[in-house]
């Protein structure tokens, strides 16, 4: 909890099943929930619905995409150009995320080089790192997070910091319902912060939120919140839910 960072709740809808209506019914809910404004909230729902969904959303609740591509034009079947992301008026954009490294064979150099795009578009980034289970049992955490961030580091100016959240998902806890304790997303937090200090700059290392992913719920949102330096969270399944409100008023 630091009292300079914003507070930061994303929600990602993923491919979650349901239809236009089902999302739009989650927005009603948020829509006329008492919630914490001052936190910054953003969902990311499938690419196909947020356009639909950012023109009812509130004020003060933003969209996010799931991806984009590291080119911004040309014969990319398929793929999300940040600049038409940007265009269409999206502020932020998911990246690095577990399922894109593992299923999308998404490397941390194509990770970083999205990341420059999308930060050339003028998005913000949600950039996501995190280790296996594996490799939290050999004691590899710091330095798995920490080889995914190099990339972006290397690849990034040091003012590009201001728009990038960095989103800490140890993949053992996404959609397993068994979360990290907070005693270890504290520990992975501090040593993201500290690496960002010595790699970028300790301003940067100060002012980046870096958010806790990974079975996130109502009822574990508080303890989690009041670590240090967990600044808020990205929550998947429990976006859908009307336990969101809960989450995203987690430091009330
Ligand atoms: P989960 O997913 O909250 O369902 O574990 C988190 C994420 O993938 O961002």
């Amino acid at each position: 909890m630091s009292p300079t960072r914003q507070f930061f709740v994303g929600g990602n809808f993923k491919l979650n099943p349901g239809t236009l209506q089902a999302k739009k019914d989650i927005v009603e809910i948020l829509n006329k929930a008492d919630i914490d404004t001052s936190a910054e909230v953003v969902i990311a729902p499938p690419s196909l619905y947020l356009l639909p969904l950012q023109q009812i959303l509130r004020k003060e609740i933003k969209v996010a995409a799931q991806n984009s591509y590291l080119k911004t034009s040309g014969a990319f079947t398929g793929e999300i150009s940040p600049t038409q992301l940007a265009d269409a008026g999206i502020p932020y954009v998911i990246l690095g995320h577990s399922e894109r490294r593992t299923i999308f064979n998404e490397t941390s150099d194509v990770v970083a080089q999205k990341t420059r795009a999308a930060l050339d578009a003028g998005l913000s980034v949600i950039l996501c790192v995190g280790e296996t289970l594996k490799e939290r049992e050999a004691n590899q955490t710091k330095q798995v997070v920490e080889d995914q961030l190099k990339p972006v580091v290397d690849i990034l100016k040091e003012n590009d910091w201001s728009k990038i959240v960095v989103a800490y998902e140890p993949v053992w806890a996404i959609g397993t319902g068994k979360v990290a304790t907070s005693a270890q997303a504290q520990e992975a937090h501090a040593d993201i912060r500290t690496f960002l200090s010595s790699a970028v700059s300790s301003s940067v290392a100060e002012a980046t939120r870096i958010l806790y992913g990974g079975s996130v719920t109502a009822s574990n949102c508080k303890e989690l919140g009041n670590q240090k330096d967990v600044d808020g969270f990205l929550v998947g399944g429990a976006s859908l839910k009307p336990e969101f409100v809960d989450i995203i008023n987690a430091r009330r």
